[in-house]
């Protein structure tokens, strides 16, 4: 469903020329779910940026749903890859309902049956169909993140690339965002790229995963093989080890 091949995403020149994203390569089959991990500032956003055609500096070679893509894409191209943002504060415009804001992507394709659409995915992302007239004010943090992610379903799209989508939520909130998106995968047969600098989060919703380091792509496994300990490269190691130690903190705590 998607392949990447020696991408790369040089900003600014001369002397801050910078490669954010350093000859990447990867490949996501269908209705895989890929996770990319790595700290802040690694490329991760990046990677995504490029893949749906809101970053246009890249270089290298990007197949998605077997088609060779350009650095503009098409109107149709938004129908097979959508994206969900980390911060659903931000992602949703305050002034529109929720209606205006699931309708925009409706319009700019041209489709006619926007009202069953809308109210599909809001159903579809388990917010009553009542909500399309709420302003994102009126909502949690979870219900606009719901919003948005109904926003990336309402075209019935093949990708979901997916940038840290509950690492601004609430811990109580967070589980109840990450089941959302399993059900969606697997009732959609939808191809996540999944985006978290939560080694935990990815081994909980990703088949294999992808560590970036400083721009590049360190080491690709299976999620069976993180579980297991067997990882190559020491830096995998350390940050296996680092949420390891972090998911055993809290139970050290006297309750
Ligand atoms: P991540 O998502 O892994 O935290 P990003 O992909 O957002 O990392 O950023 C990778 C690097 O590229 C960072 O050093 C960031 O500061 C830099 N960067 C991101 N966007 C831009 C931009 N538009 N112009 C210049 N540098 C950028
Ligand atoms: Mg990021």
């Amino acid at each position: 469903m998607i392949e990447a091949e020696d991408l790369s995403v040089i900003y600014g020149a001369g002397r801050k020329r910078f490669r954010a994203v350093d000859d990447v390569s990867f490949a996501v089959a269908e209705g895989e779910a890929f996770g990319l991990v790595g700290e802040s500032g690694c490329g991760k956003s990046t990677i995504l940026r490029a893949l749906c055609g809101l970053e246009e500096r890249w270089t290298g070679r990007l197949v998605i749903d077997g088609v060779a893509v350009a650095h503009r894409r098409p109107r149709a191209f938004h129908k097979t890859v959508q994206m969900v943002f980390q911060d659903p504060y931000g992602s949703l415009h305050p002034k529109k309902t929720v209606h205006a804001t699931l309708m925009q992507s409706v319009s700019i394709q041209r489709l006619d049956d926007g009202l069953a659409r809308v109210e599909r995915a809001l159903v579809d992302v388990g917010l009553d169909p009542g909500f399309r007239f709420r302003y994102p004010h009126q909502l949690s943090g979870g219900q606009r993140q719901r919003v948005a992610i109904a926003r990336a379903l309402i075209l019935e799209p093949k990708i979901l690339l997916l940038d840290e989508p509950t690492s601004a939520l609430d811990v109580s909130v967070q589980a109840e965002v990450l089941n959302l998106l399993a059900r969606l995968r697997r009732e959609h047969t939808l191809t996540f790229v999944f985006v978290s600098h939560d080694l935990a989060v990815v081994e909980h919703m990703c088949d294999r995963l992808a560590v970036m380091r400083a721009g590049q792509i360190v080491e690709t496994m299976d999620v069976a093989t993180l579980s297991a300990g067997k990882v190559e490269a020491d830096y995998t190691r350390t940050l296996f080890e680092a949420s390891q130690g972090y998911r055993r903190a809290p139970a050290a705590e006297p309750a």
